[in-house]
């Protein structure tokens, strides 16, 4: 990808995003990028669009949603195809990241919007039972903003959008410079499925983009990518006092326990080493292993990473896709380059495959690897297995949790209460036991990082439940007369009757205590 200014027949300048596709550096498209001016007017279309939108019940956006689904169904290889183009990703991975799970995301929250979204009696506690009630509204915050990153880029952008829609919000969306289709055709499938017109827009654009965004009118950001831009966004958002989340960059710890079925672990950490070419913020990223079973665990991953086929002539039987974008080959490459320079080896892998026209890394397992160099401090983010000897699993849950990240972890073992112990040990956002780190794609779990991996959740009931203000109507049963004017003697003398009745006296200890 590469961003060129062009000059226009009236004279002024556009800046054009240049889209290559990695797997052989074939030229896609050119795309203009959308400026501050631009963000102003699609932020002002969705709030017009939003009076309306938000008006409609949570059963007709439903409706809506679900006919997005059908849109997505019947343009499968459409979106496929589009997302293998701008990134290099195997047809699995495209299908299975991008196409089901948006197809499950919307098919889980649009269930979940028609209860989470009902307007709800609330219990009144204590006294104030007898003289109030409360209801609970959620009302759609307004515009939300969406930045998303490259690595899924349809998903990362359908997810958010999905809820905000639902919860009543209109949104204005911006994909990464480097797969703005993949990001962009979320639009035109709202479109295909009928949405009001700027209910779902999508821009096309760079970090000028994104950054306009999160200064425009808008009342919600949900932001995907870097702790570094994360950084710049919270700012923003904070500078403007609008609520935000962030979903950050990761450095994904395995322990594999003596005790683990071998065969699983070593399946385990070659694919969640390597799927989506490593560029997986819940990618696996180092792996811990119990001294017991080190040398066979190693064997088997270099055997399972050397079997992998990469590359697209391999067509369904392609396991280990195109490294997206160039800037991400300098990382992995000066990642690889740096851990070997410092002792540690390649027993499989470790340089970029030369004979391709296109950007290749292979599996690489690396042993030996100095625990103070990039490859086990900062995010790889490529296909690379650093496996670390360990004395025992203190040791593994200690050096699992020296990170700044915490987004995931995986944790082996055949015995699953050890399991779960290991797991409440690690600071991390979540866990998975016997199971690559998937939790993404169960829109059930509310997914989400501490630490510098992010703030906030983007799923479950509470990522839903964020795209809402929560209002409490609070009816009053006596015109307020309860506890109000006038005040006397009288009344400061009944009230402590009350407070005594309440929480002294047994019969009322044991209805309101
Ligand atoms: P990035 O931070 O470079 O860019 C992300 C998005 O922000 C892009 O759309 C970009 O144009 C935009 N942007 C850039 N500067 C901006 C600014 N100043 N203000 C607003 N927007 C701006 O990240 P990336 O390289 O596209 O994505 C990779 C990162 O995303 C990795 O760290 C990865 O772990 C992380 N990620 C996290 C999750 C998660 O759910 N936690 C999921 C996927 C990726």
């Amino acid at each position: 990808m590469a961003i060129v200014t062009q000059h226009t027949a009236e004279g002024s300048t556009q800046s054009v995003l240049q889209l290559h596709n990695p797997a052989d550096h074939s030229f896609l498209y050119e795309l203009p990028v959308a400026t501050p001016a631009d963000v102003e007017e699609a932020v002002a279309k969705a709030r017009e669009a939003q009076k309306n939108w938000g008006a409609l019940t949570v059963e007709n956006r439903v409706s809506y949603l679900l006919r997005l689904r059908d849109v997505i169904m019947e343009s499968r290889d459409e979106i496929v195809q589009t997302v293998i183009g701008e990134t290099g990703k195997p047809l699995q991975d495209a299908f299975v990241f991008e196409v089901l799970a948006v197809c499950d995301f919307i098919t889980f929250y649009t269930k979940q919007a028609r209860k989470l979204l009902k307007t709800k009696r609330r219990k009144v506690p204590g006294l104030l039972k007898f003289t109030k009630k409360v209801e609970v509204v959620y009302k759609p915050l307004g515009v939300v903003g969406v930045i998303s990153p490259w690595n899924g880029p349809f998903v990362l952008t359908a997810n958010p959008v999905i809820q905000a829609l639902l919860a009543g919000n209109t949104v204005v969306a911006k994909g990464s410079e480097i797969t703005p289709r993949s990001a962009g055709i979320l639009q035109d499938l709202c479109e295909r499925a009928g949405f009001p017109e700027g209910v779902c827009q999508v821009l096309v654009g760079d970090g000028m983009t994104g950054a306009a965004l999160t200064s425009a009118d808008v009342d919600k950001i949900c932001f995907t990518g870097s702790v570094a831009t994360g950084k710049k966004v919270a700012t923003n958002c904070i500078e403007k006092l609008i609520p935000y989340t962030l979903e950050l960059g990761g450095k994904d710890a395995m322990i594999v326990c003596a005790d683990a079925d071998l065969d699983d672990a070593a399946h385990g950490a070659v694919w969640g080493s390597c799927v989506n070419t490593g560029h997986y913020c819940c990618g696996t990223e180092r792996i811990y292993v119990e001294a017991a079973i080190y040398d066979a665990f190693v064997s088997k991953c270099v055997a399972l990473a050397k079997s992998l086929n990469q590359g697209q002539k391999h067509g369904f039987k392609e396991d280990l896709g195109a490294v997206f974008w160039d800037r991400q080959m300098t990382i992995i490459e000066s990642h690889v380059a740096d851990a070997i320079e410092r002792g540690a080896v390649a027993n499989t892998g470790g340089e970029r495959l030369a004979d391709r026209d296109g950007l290749y890394f292979p599996a690489t397992v690396m042993t030996n690897v100095d625990e103070s160099c990039d490859l086990i401090q900062k995010e790889t983010f490529g296909p690379i297995l650093p496996i670390i000897k360990v004395e025992n699993i203190d040791e593994a849950i200690a050096k699992a949790n020296d990170s700044c990240y915490g987004l995931h972890g995986n944790v082996w073992t055949k015995d699953i209460q050890k399991g779960r112990n290991i797991a409440a040990r690690m600071e991390t956002g979540s866990v998975s036991v016997n199971d690559i780190s998937m939790i993404f794609g169960v829109p059930s779990a509310p997914f989400g990082g501490v630490k510098e991996s992010g703030f906030g959740h983007s799923g479950g009931d509470e990522g839903l439940r964020s795209f809402c203000h929560a209002q409490p109507i609070l009816f009053g049963r006596y015109g307020g007369h309860d506890v109000g004017y006038p005040y006397d003697e009288k009344s400061y003398k009944r009230l402590n009757k009350v407070l005594d009745f309440t929480y002294k006296n047994p019969v009322g200890k044991f209805f309101f205590g």
